[in-house]
């Protein structure tokens, strides 16, 4: 494996944090080090420009007004598409995954977003809180989806992207569906620290991002409990 670090980038931190996206920060950096990787974590806030050479870019969830200015900054900040084009791995988490595609509501108007995957948010009938679970798209190789999700937005899916999951309880994109990936850009509705819970789609972002085919295994025993016990939740929760 490459000795060049790692680097990160925490995609305005002050706009699109508010569900514990910090924590999917730490997870990416943690795994990578305990492979032996060097690794540089960059936070970057909505009043800095955005590096263009970084190999994974995190965004994070946020309320609507934060969402909104953040594609707003995010768009004219051009950085993130440069980085896009160059090959670099993106992972959205609800806010941060609706402004990836072409346009979500906030506040009640539809705004702009990056168009870096091919869909779009508009709202739901009620606002989608509790356990999100799903089977991933099994092209990508990992075990199932665990997640909680908080969210008034449904988004729908155009024919350049996947969906990452198919649901099997919560609401994702629309009942249906959870999340999108497309190349090297992932989203989902899964909240932060959603890659505490999902520490193979952690792995997964740390493999398309090194270019590796497999990485060391690490000691997972304290997120399988967390996601047998979750799991257990939602099996308990079912009418
Ligand atoms: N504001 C968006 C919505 O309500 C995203 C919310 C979030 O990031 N949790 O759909």
């Amino acid at each position: 494996m490459s000795t060049e670090s790692l680097r990160i980038v925490w995609i305005y931190p002050d706009l699109l944090s508010t569900y514990g996206d910090r924590g999917n920060v730490l997870i990416l950096a943690r795994r990578a080090r305990q492979r032996g990787m060097p690794v540089e974590v960059y936070e970057v806030r909505s009043d800095q420009r955005l590096p263009t050479a970084a190999d994974i870019y995190l965004i994070g969830g946020g309320e609507d007004g934060p969402q909104a200015l953040g594609a707003q900054r995010m768009l004219a900040d051009g950085g993130l598409h440069r980085a896009v084009a160059q090959g670099s791995v993106v992972f959205g988490v609800c806010a941060g995954y609706q402004l990836l595609g072409t346009s979500f509501f906030a506040k009640g108007a539809r705004c702009q977003g990056l168009g870096l995957l091919d869909l779009e948010s508009d709202r739901g009938p009620s606002r989608a809180v509790g356990e999100l679970a799903g089977e991933i798209d099994p092209r990508l190789g990992i075990p199932s989806l665990s997640g909680f999700e908080n969210h008034g937005g449904r988004t729908h899916l155009g024919p350049g992207v996947a969906p990452l999951a198919r649901v099997t309880a919560g609401v994702g994109n629309d009942g249906q569906t959870e999340g999108a990936w497309r190349g090297k850009l992932l989203g989902t509705y899964s909240h932060g620290p959603a890659l505490a819970r999902n520490p193979a789609l952690a792995d997964l972002l740390l493999r398309w991002a090194t270019g590796a085919h497999q990485l060391p295994p690490l000691d997972d025993t304290w997120p399988d409990r967390l996601r047998g016990e979750r799991r257990a939740a939602v099996a308990a929760a079912r009418p």
